[in-house]
């Protein structure tokens, strides 16, 4: 007998959000679409974006360093990372988006993914070889579908990247919240850095949470960042910008998200 998997549900559902888009919403989704330009410029084109990530890896790389001398023989220590935005940039998928007629859904999503074309982001090659030199298991939990698992895989293996164990990559099955996935980790190694560009890729403290929620949970660990949770930027979607529009009544109308964007900022006079 078939299973009906949640996976067929979300590509069932995702069909039916683009049919409704194309009728309701073309001229909105456009505009709002268009706001996003300027955070993808900043995210392929700025040298201060590529110096983040190796800002960003070249903090997790001396902490490796630190954590191996304290621990010199431990032999079940473990990375987290999560792979959208943080190993893999998707910018050119986003670039589609802001100039197609279409909000992001699953099937476009994995069009994407399909082409296996996403490139390695800045200081991602040096963390794996230190990471793996240094006998830490790598270990990468993403929010991408299980049945993306291959063509992530593919592309991954493109960059050789030392220390990737297909048996270490940890997709999405059901829910997005990556706790389940954390602590299958947990009960056999113990998580010494995570790397991600969204808090949930952190700890689930931040899932699910208001932005105030959320700001303040940041301000709660603050003493984490830097030493075991290590943040890369990303302008360009995350829980940051879904949670603008929570509790919306129009939650999937671009022209009530394109005002609610601009009734959040803090203006001067
Ligand atoms: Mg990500």
């Amino acid at each position: 007998m078939e299973i009906l998997y949640p996976n067929n549900f979300a590509k069932l559902f995702s069909t039916m959000l683009l049919v409704f888009q194309l009728f309701s919403d073309l001229n909105h989704t456009k505009d709002f679409n268009r706001e996003s330009v300027s955070s993808i410029v900043w995210y392929q084109k700025s040298a201060e974006a590529k110096a983040l990530y190796l800002q960003g890896y070249n903090i997790a790389i001396s902490r490796l360093i630190e954590i191996r001398n304290n621990k010199p023989s431990e032999t079940n220590l473990a990375v987290v990372l999560d792979i959208d935005e943080t190993i893999l940039d998707n910018s050119p998928f986003q670039a589609k988006l802001a100039y197609s007629f279409q909000n992001y859904n699953n099937i476009l999503w994995s069009k994407w993914t399909s082409q296996k074309n996403a490139d390695l982001l800045p200081g991602v090659a040096r963390f794996f070889t230190v990471a793996d030199s240094l006998g830490f298991e790598i270990f990468l939990v993403s929010n991408r579908y299980d049945y993306e698992q291959e063509v992530t895989l593919e592309n991954l293996q493109r960059f050789k990247l030392p220390g990737l164990n297909e048996e270490n990559i940890f997709l999405r099955k059901f829910e997005s919240s990556k706790k389940d996935r954390r602590d299958t980790i947990l009960s056999s190694y113990s998580i010494e850095l995570l790397l991600g560009d969204n808090l949930g890729d952190f700890d689930d403290v931040f899932d699910t949470k208001s932005l105030e929620e959320r700001e303040m949970n940041v301000m709660k660990n603050a003493d984490k960042f830097g030493s075991k949770f290590i943040i890369f930027p990303n302008p360009m979607y995350g829980s940051w910008d879904d949670l603008l529009y929570k509790n919306t009544e129009s939650s999937r109308s671009s022209e009530t998200k394109s005002s609610m964007r601009k009734e959040v900022l803090k203006r001067s006079n």
